[in-house]
């Protein structure tokens, strides 16, 4: 089949220094949560990258020296040729697929703490280390540098060895020691290094000219730039050094791969930066400045922006994250005109929390993702049924959509009941909160899919009750009936009830979502929760209710979304709107007109008034009808009725993300040998060391 002539402009084949891509889809750095601890892993997600058809797959950024240790997290490494056996796995798997594969060497500078190796950290000046830890980077002498370009140019030399097509230099995200000699902030050094933007290029140059030197026209030399950093004046701006640096070295490198910094900009979430292409405004200058490719990022999903971005000679390449982990076969979905079964990314960072805190990558709307070599796990096949039995699933939230979607993929028989006209339970009914709109994302994709499907029937509005679901005979159900929000005021670190709730008005996020709205009077919105819904909610409600007060035991608002990169911009967002902010408070009584609060350091109680009180703390699984099935089969052991399995929020409730791998997880392992399941859980990277005792037990 041809490729759409819209499209075809996406498939032509780009020349990058001495190597090429077959197409325009690349694949750039990005954390997988795991880099040199899981180099298993690491292959295989890179090479489903290749397999759906992105030309060009990078790691994560990877420490070319134990002076730069990023423990305890787990990017890449390529501290010496040890390293390079585990990064063959993923060259080897991305060429399978006859894609380029690209490493990203980095040295951390004073983003590196060095907290395993124990090696002072080094930084242009003399300052702190980027993470609040009680330790500072020691100036670079010119040893130091001289040493720096050593351990670069043999990264390089090992890089290709290992099989690199693309081998970076990198100054961006202000994670690097490039970046940080380019900063006028960073680098106060009065010698050659410093002062003049030329002076504070010229670290950068010299890791180019040495990298292109080592690669000997054999692999192409990258150069990852953030031409601004979004702090206007007091940062680097794009029309300014920004621009400066681009002329400096213009046909330096093979490529330029150009974003914005830091991390927290360069991956904005859809909650505050909506748009796709959201850097284009920043990067756009660059292809006017350079002879060389450029490939540019932001959270592209739709062919057509794509398409216009190459067309009008913004880029030459679509540079892609997140919307590759969304979707590892984007390209190919094009090139065989399937765009309608784009998996699109949601901006949610669930991604990227999962590499802030240090576990391996999972993503909301793409539940294989981090799976496809522990489990086996690939995101366009799966394992055909082993029986004729129907399975008939209760509720159409993102788990029983995923539970439905997976097994008609297996072909299995699937009746889906919602209760609701609408499909997509939380995630539907979240995306109608302000900021949260392309969540419904997560519906969309598998509504489309299942409506086309011959083996999957849609029940809406069909409430079912046990005795409906044992009518129906199915003999198997599988319970997706998802949660709700507690409104007595237990959660995190207070396992009791909040006193006096039957005097006030009291709300829960529940209410807020379906038109709820507060009473005239002053609000308190209490997260103990923590994670993100408080602080949608006060945005949400700001609009119209002039008086709210958060209320939250953490020191910070919404501290879990330090892990999405959101946390600071919600805490400014929330002040700007006039809200007030009552932190380290926990929430213990209410009455008439007013709630009391306790300090979580000291105990002191205080009141304030409060009209409606809105309680974000908890949930409780939707748990009755599973619970009336299982008494039914054990009522009735040899009846119609075999098996029933509780899936998603009703079994547990998490992350919409959490809740799409329990239905994609259910209907995987669906009547699959219960041996073979529990050896999943066992599977992980481990070095081959003798099992004491011949290891055969
Ligand atoms: P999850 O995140 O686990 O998918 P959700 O709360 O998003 O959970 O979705 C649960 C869905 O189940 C909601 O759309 C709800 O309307 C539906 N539901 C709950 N109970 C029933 C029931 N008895 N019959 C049919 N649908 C139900
Ligand atoms: Fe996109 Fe969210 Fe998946 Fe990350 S986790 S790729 S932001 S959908």
């Amino acid at each position: 089949m041809s490729v759409d002539p819209r499209y075809a402009i996406l498939f032509e084949p780009v020349k990058i220094g001495p190597v090429t891509a077959k197409n325009c889809f690349y694949q750039v750095p990005h954390c997988i949560g795991g880099g040199h601890s899981h180099p298993q892993s690491q292959a295989a997600i890179r090479g489903m990258k290749a397999e759906g058809g992105w030309a060009v797959v990078c790691t994560e950024e990877a420490e070319i020296h134990p002076s730069s240790d990023l423990s305890p997290c787990a990017e890449s490494r390529i501290w010496d040729e040890r390293d390079i056996p585990a990064l063959r796995l993923m060259t080897e798997a991305v060429h399978a697929h006859d894609a380029l594969a690209g490493i990203e060497l980095a040295h951390n500078g004073h983003h590196a703490p060095n907290l395993f190796t124990r090696i002072p950290p080094l930084a242009p000046s003399h300052m702190t280390v980027k993470w609040i830890h009680p330790k500072q980077a020691r100036a670079m002498d010119k040893s130091d540098i001289r040493a720096l370009r050593q351990w670069h140019r043999r990264a390089v030399g090992n890089a290709r060895k290992a099989g690199f097509d693309i081998i970076y230099v990198y100054a961006g995200h202000h994670m690097t020691i490039a970046h940080h000699f380019l900063s006028p902030t960073l680098n106060q050094r009065s010698d050659e290094y410093g002062g003049s933007l030329e002076n504070r290029v010229r670290l950068t140059r010299e890791l180019l000219e040495d990298a292109l030197d080592e690669a000997a026209g054999e692999c192409a030399i990258a150069f990852r730039y953030a031409v601004d950093d979004l702090m206007g004046a007091d940062g680097t701006q794009a029309h300014e050094e920004g621009r400066g640096v681009v002329e400096l070295l213009a046909d330096l490198p093979d490529l330029w791969d150009v974003n914005v910094a830091g991390w927290d900009n360069d991956s904005q979430t859809a909650r505050y930066a909506p748009d796709e292409g959201y850097q284009d405004a920043y990067t756009s200058f660059v292809k006017s400045v350079t002879n060389k490719p450029v490939v540019g990022v932001g959270r592209y999903t739709s062919p057509d922006r794509m398409a216009g971005l190459i067309r009008r000679g913004v880029l030459d390449l679509i540079g892609a994250a997140r919307p590759s982990i969304a979707d590892p076969f984007l390209p190919n979905k094009i090139r065989d005109g399937r765009v309608d079964e784009i998996c699109e990314c949601i901006g949610c960072n669930i991604c990227v929390s999962s590499d802030n805190i240090g576990i391996p990558i999972r993503c909301t709307q793409n539940p294989t993702m981090g799976e496809e070599w522990r489990r086996g796990w690939h995101p366009e096949r799966t394992t055909k049924r082993t029986s004729d039995d129907g399975v008939l699933i209760v509720g159409a939230g993102p788990a029983g959509l995923e539970c439905a979607r997976q097994l008609s993929d297996r072909g299995y028989t699937v009746a889906l009941a919602e209760t609701q006209a609408e499909l997509g339970g939380r995630a539907l009914l979240e995306s109608g909160l302000k900021g949260l709109g392309s969540w419904l994302r997560v519906r969309d994709y598998r509504e489309h899919a299942l409506v086309r499907r011959a083996n999957v029937s849609i029940y809406r509005e069909s409430p079912l009750e046990v005795s409906d679901i044992l009518e129906f005979d199915f003999p198997h159900v599988i319970v997706a009936t998802g949660a709700h929000w507690r409104a007595d005021g237990l959660g995190r670190g207070q396992r009791k009830p909040i006193t006096g709730l039957d005097h006030i008005a009291v709300l829960t996020p529940d209410d807020i979502m379906r038109g709820g709205r507060p009473m005239a009077g002053p609000v308190v919105i209490y997260d103990s929760d923590q994670a993100y819904m408080a602080g949608v909610i006060a945005e949400h409600l700001a609009d119209h209710c002039p008086d709210i007060t958060l209320v939250t035991p953490a020191a910070t608002v919404s501290p879990w979304t330090t892990h999405t990169l959101e946390q600071g911009r919600v805490q400014a967002s929330l002040m700007r709107l006039g809200v007030s902010l009552q932190l380290s408070q926990m929430v213990t009584g209410a009455g008439a007109g007013w709630v009391e609060m306790n300090c979580t350091y000291t105990g002191q109680p205080r009141q304030i008034p409060c009209a409606t009180l809105i309680l974000v703390t908890e949930r409780l699984p939707e748990a009755r009808l599973a619970e009336g099935l299982q008494a039914s089969i054990a009522a009735q052991p040899d009846g119609p009725l075999r098996s029933v399995q509780t899936i998603g929020d009703a079994l547990a409730p998490g992350l919409i993300a959490d809740a799409v791998f329990s239905g994609h997880l259910a209907a995987r392992n669906f009547q699959r040998d219960p041996l073979a399941v529990e050896r999943d859980l066992f599977v992980r990277d481990m070095p081959s060391l003798t099992v004491p005792g011949g290891g055969d037990g």
